[in-house]
């Protein structure tokens, strides 16, 4: 097992991001094998709630069965009905804008702020200042006559978004925080965990991810009965354990102790991958500084960032290259790159849907990469990424 795997770690092409599986995984599961214990109940279930409850400070947990199912619970849990709208980074992977619809809500898409590409407050205050009008029963877009009901903001790269100043401005409103930090387990906004910041937060553990279950999710909230909403919907509703009574429709969205056995052996080496991945951000910066038309996404005052993707953008004037032609330069090289994710306004699953903003996470898209940063990364590796990076530099 343990040579096949050193091989495979001297192969020539260097993945983006790949998990690392080299603590308790193998003996944990086997546990689960051992006592029969496999499926959507069992103490790794709740071990591993309780491990993610004591790492990011967050009173309740759920786990369930991947990121976006923990979004749709979320969303339900906040109280977001059928036809309310919900304000939503428009520079995200589609997962959240996937779970407003199934929610039966609308996405209504903000733009990304260009130094660290988060969800900007200043337009959301605009919006909500501009666009909105205050009834008493809630806060309702002009444009669409629709109630807004949450935002949904993502928390994306491993960097925090500007938590306090989105709170300050939706407060008054009465809006529910529903967070995304399906990327960013670990990130810390002024010292406290992204995702147990707002009224209700959501993690992911797929296996591109910063640490995975193979697949999984949790819910996280400080509010009891929510926790215990959110716990009821993802257990198909079930109100009589003994004669299946059912008051309303569920879902079946539970972890099984297999994955949560997976996540128990990886949520203990977390922050060992943080160190690490901050370890290679601090080397490609570096290096970076001396190739002109290459610049990191920064780390603001206030963030402790993951770095779960290290992304540069890609001055092509400057560099002599764009990103894309990058992107196939580092490849032809065994260098798996990746650009970030098509602004979800411009998303043909997503047409027609409002969208805020000056063309920020447009211009992100088309400039910037995601290099190589799996915790297992070598120095070796890295150094050859770099190294191409310099050379394809005119
Ligand atoms: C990965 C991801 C999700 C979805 O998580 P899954 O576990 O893959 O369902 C949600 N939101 C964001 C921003 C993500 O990157």
């Amino acid at each position: 097992m343990r040579s096949e795997k050193e091989e495979s770690c001297g192969e020539r092409n260097v993945p983006l991001s790949v998990p690392c599986l080299q603590g308790n995984e193998w003996r944990y599961i086997k546990e689960c094998l051992d006592t029969n214990w496999v499926s959507s109940a069992g103490e790794y279930v709740n071990r591993f709630e309780r491990m993610v409850a004591d790492y990011t400070g967050a009173r309740y947990t759920v786990a369930v069965v991947n990121g976006t199912a923990a979004l749709h619970v979320a969303l339900l849990t906040a109280g977001v009905k059928p036809d309310d709208e919900v304000l939503v980074s428009a520079l995200s992977f589609i997962a959240p804008a996937n779970a407003i619809r199934y929610a039966g809500a609308w996405p209504v898409f903000i733009d990304a702020d260009p130094d660290y590409g988060q969800i900007r407050p200043d337009l959301v205050r605009g919006f909500i200042e501009r666009e909105c009008v205050n009834k008493n029963e809630g806060l309702y877009n002009r444009h669409s006559g629709r109630r807004v009901a949450a935002i949904m903001p993502v928390h994306i790269l491993g960097h925090p978004v500007d938590v306090d100043s989105l709170i300050e401005t939706v407060r008054a409103y009465n809006l529910r925080i529903i967070e995304d930090a399906a990327e960013s387990i670990g990130a810390r906004y002024k010292g406290r965990c992204a995702g147990a910041l707002g009224d209700i937060g959501c993690f992911s553990f797929n296996g591109n991810k910063i640490i995975t279950a193979g697949g999984g999710g949790m819910v996280v909230t400080n509010d009891e009965q929510w926790a215990k909403r959110a716990r009821y919907l993802t257990t198909q509703a079930k109100d009589d354990d003994v004669e299946f009574a059912h008051n309303e429709i569920g879902f079946n969205y539970r972890l099984t102790n297999i994955q949560a056995a997976m996540g128990c052996a990886q949520m203990e080496q977390l922050d060992a991958f943080i160190s690490k991945k901050r370890e290679i951000a601090r080397r490609y910066t570096e290096a970076f500084q001396e190739v002109p038309g290459i610049t990191a996404f920064a780390e603001a005052a206030w963030a402790r960032s993951t770095f779960w993707l290290y992304t540069i953008r890609v001055d092509a004037a400057c560099f002599g290259m764009d990103s894309r032609t990058l992107m196939r330069h580092l490849s032809s090289s065994g260098i798996q790159s990746r650009p970030l994710w098509q602004p979800l306004h411009l998303t043909k699953a997503h047409q027609g849907s409002q969208y805020l903003g000056t063309g920020t996470a447009e211009q992100l898209q088309r400039l910037s990469l995601s290099l190589p940063c799996s915790p297992g990364l070598t120095r070796e590796q890295q150094e050859r990424v770099i190294d191409c990076i310099r050379r394809a530099c005119r």
